[in-house]
């Protein structure tokens, strides 16, 4: 049976610490969340009635730094996904470098049920139950499913009325006009891209016409499925919570976009031949990339997937018992903590941008985002070679290595 996505994390956690000989009173130490927030937030619907939502934040570790991670508005949100969200993000801030610990917030509302008022009052209600643990050094938040740039800005807003006076570093992923950064919007789905044509190379299989599949369509997954077209691969499928779509020959991007701005989902792209979408991640291709949700990969499909390479751009997609049968059979994991970094790198950046109010070109961004990712990858890759282990042991040992140097270094407290 697969756990939770929190007993994944931990289950990934015990594993490198078992490989890497943690210290046991820093393993101790890392297996639990810092701080964990629930609230409730009652707001007033367009009705006039009254409903109240729940809501989480969670701190896993700040060793490096003030926390950072995503806000989920999703039905599916529980404590024990944020708190497994949390740690990825402590290791994936590790892993490139950034100066941060890991941090997630989410709220249990499926955001398209309610009107744009009614999710603009959630928002700001939230962010002000949260108030006591946000802040530019204390925890950063960001875009995650079901929240864009404009639920940044609402944040960005509460908080900066709160305080008296603006704070853009309070929140990223926020609008170019409060400051947000250029680049920022496509850095998940840059930084996916850069570790998938890396991956490939890496295996010596060609990137021209490389046939990839993108489960999921939205901030990740649409920028992912332009960029690999223009790096010349076939997107041979693609999928969203409404359905998906199949043509071995190649689907249009710019159809896809259009079709999907129209009617809100891929399913009905004429473009491609409709199919269900358990049929999505087995298609015949050379890269599939989960890109919506966790635990898509189990031990039920896990022997179904018909692709060398998975690149993990969504969070958690892979269960632990998938990920040993993906590596039985030679199919090689990206792992998440280092295929979707490019989001929280350009993040930092952000942040860094409305801390010294000075903002950098687009090109700037890209490249240094390319750096971070570069690097990364490259040492995420000799340490697999190193240890003699999958990709996402030695990112796990890798970021569990950063944040265990900085904990030990400053000790515990008391
Ligand atoms: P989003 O809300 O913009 O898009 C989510 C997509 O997943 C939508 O296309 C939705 O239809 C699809 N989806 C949802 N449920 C599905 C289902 N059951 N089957 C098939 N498709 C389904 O979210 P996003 O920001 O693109 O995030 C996607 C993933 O990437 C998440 O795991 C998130 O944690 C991760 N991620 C996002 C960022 C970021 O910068 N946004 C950064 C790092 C990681």
């Amino acid at each position: 049976m697969s756990g939770s996505a929190w007993q994944q994390a931990r289950e990934q956690l015990d594993q490198a610490a078992r490989i890497m000989n943690l210290d046991p009173n820093v393993h101790e130490v890392f297996r639990y969340p810092k701080r964990t927030l629930e609230v409730a937030i009652p707001i007033k619907l367009d009705d006039d009635s009254v409903r109240t939502f729940t809501g989480y934040r969670v701190h896993h570790n700040t060793s490096r730094g003030p926390s950072k991670g995503g806000i989920r508005y999703h039905p599916g949100v529980n404590l024990d996904e944020v708190k497994a969200l949390a740690m990825w993000m402590t290791w994936k801030c590790a892993v490139v470098g950034i100066p941060y610990g890991g941090a997630k917030g989410g709220v249990i509302v499926d955001p398209k049920q309610l009107s744009r008022q009614e999710l603009e009052r959630l928002t700001r209600r939230y962010a002000s139950e949260i108030l006591p643990l946000i802040g530019p050094e204390r925890d950063i938040p960001a875009p995650d499913v079901g929240t864009d740039e404009q639920v940044m800005a609402w944040i960005m807003d509460t908080y900066s009325m709160n305080q008296g006076y603006s704070v853009p570093g309070v929140v990223t992923g926020k609008p170019l006009s409060v400051g947000g950064s250029a680049g920022r919007r496509a850095s998940t789905a840059r930084g996916v891209t850069y570790v998938t044509v890396a991956t490939l190379k890496h295996r010596a299989m060609p990137v021209d016409e490389a046939r990839v599949v993108v489960q999921g369509f939205g901030k990740v997954g649409e920028p992912v499925v332009q960029f690999l077209h223009d790096q010349g691969c076939l997107v041979v499928g693609v999928g969203d919570v409404g359905g998906a779509v199949h043509n071995p020959r190649g689907l249009s991007p710019v159809g896809l976009m259009a079709h999907n701005a129209e009617a809100g989902t891929v399913a009905g792209f004429e473009g491609g031949e409709a199919i269900p979408n358990e049929d999505l991640l087995a298609l015949e291709c050379d890269v599939v990339i989960p890109a919506a949700l966790e635990g898509v990969i189990t031990e039920d499909n896990a022997e179904d997937i018909r692709a060398r390479i998975v690149v993990e751009a969504a969070n958690g997609p892979t269960t632990t018992e998938a990920d040993e049968i993906l590596h039985d059979r030679g199919i090689q994991v990206v792992p998440d903590i280092l295929a979707n970094a490019g989001g929280v790198a350009v993040s930092y950046f952000e942040w860094v941008q409305d801390i010294q109010a000075y903002f950098w070109t687009e090109d700037e961004v890209n490249a240094r985002l390319r750096r971070v990712m570069e690097e990364a990858y490259i040492h995420v890759l000799e340490m697999a070679e190193e240890r003699k282990v999958t990709m996402r042991q030695a990112a796990t040992i890798l970021g569990v290595s950063r944040v265990a140097e900085a904990h030990t270094t400053r000790g515990l407290f008391p």
